[in-house]
């Protein structure tokens, strides 16, 4: 387990009450809790620095609110929908865009889904449904099986696609239920884990993700560039390596939602796109994520212009 928060000063407390700390005891142990510098302890301690209000950095920072079709139901690209089913998580990363949603009215069992599925029913162009949250493996297996026939039964579905940060925070949560239930429709079932330094990778969470890839999905990751915890081309470069050498393809990075109280994470745009340049001069492609942020409005995520790369 943690420890019980020896240097939360005052008005970290103050931050930990607008957003409750919380960490799984398993990832809590990758932490040297000695160090404050500690990159995975930057990404879950609450601080005095997310009190600050700084311009730019607002409280629903993608529009996600407009976006919702019927609960739980978000569209913005063509073709793919992502759908919340879970307003839980099993870790809060103080940058998380979403970290004053409220997560009102979301869907959680067969019946409070029903809207959304219909809604996808009716529309032949949506060929990928995105399960995201929150952390969507906070769902029962049972309930996500439920879910998955559900999906698997409207014929213009052709992927399954899960965001979740569990396989890297609670590996044990990658379990035959789990497998079964994501691998025994007709469905193509991908899942992106959400990692952003090497160090979160031990042992039982790249068994996890053998299983995960054993069991026939197609496992990405997406990071988000955060300054204190993965703004450094070794950094990254480690980070990809480890991914790449246990089958796993860097899929995103991100550059920031400028979310109220996570001003202390950014880095510039300069700064990141020098990174992937470095990135791509030491790392086989395949190994290089594509560096994107989001503009609520756009038909995609939008990649961060690169400029020239070739001398
Ligand atoms: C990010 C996102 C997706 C997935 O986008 P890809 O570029 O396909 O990974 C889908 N729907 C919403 C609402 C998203 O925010
Ligand atoms: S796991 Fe994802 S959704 Fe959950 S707190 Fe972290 S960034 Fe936010």
């Amino acid at each position: 387990m943690p420890p019980a928060l020896p240097d939360m000063d005052a008005e970290a407390r103050q931050a930990a009450d607008l957003y409750s700390w919380r960490v799984p005891s398993v990832w809590a142990k990758r932490i040297d809790w000695h160090n404050p510098n500690d990159p995975l302890r930057r990404q879950v301690m609450p601080s005095a620095a997310e009190l600050q209000s700084v311009a730019g950095f607002t409280v629903d920072p993608l529009a996600e609110h407009g976006e919702q079709r019927v609960p739980g139901l978000l569209q913005k690209y063509a073709g793919r929908v992502l759908l919340q089913v879970s307003g839980h998580c099993p870790i809060h990363c103080r940058y998380c865009f979403r970290r004053h949603d409220t997560y009102a009215n979301l869907p959680h069992d067969r019946a409070t889904w029903a809207p959304a599925l219909q809604w996808i029913a009716q529309d032949p162009s949506i060929h990928e449904v995105v399960l995201s949250g929150g952390d969507p493996l906070m769902v029962a297996d049972r309930h996500l099986a439920e879910l998955v026939q559900s999906l698997a039964a409207i014929p213009h579905l052709l992927r399954l696609r899960v965001h979740s940060r569990m396989p890297v925070v609670a590996p044990k949560r990658v379990g035959v239920r789990l497998l079964r239930g994501l691998t025994t429709t007709r469905l193509t079932p991908v899942l992106v884990i959400h990692c952003n330094h090497a160090a979160e990778l031990d042992a039982a969470v790249l068994a996890g993700l053998a299983r995960l890839q054993q069991a026939g999905i197609l496992v990405l990751n997406q990071s988000v560039l955060l300054r204190g915890v993965n703004d450094d081309a070794d950094t990254l470069v480690a980070l990809c390596e480890t991914l790449v050498n246990h089958r796993v393809l860097p899929y995103y990075l991100h550059l920031l939602d400028p979310v109220a109280g996570a001003a202390h994470f950014q880095v510039d745009r300069e700064r990141a796109r020098a990174l992937i340049l470095e990135l791509q001069a030491r790392l086989p492609g395949y190994a290089v994520p594509k560096l994107v942020w989001e503009q609520p409005g756009q038909s995609s995520k939008v990649a961060v212009d690169l400029g020239k790369t070739l001398a």
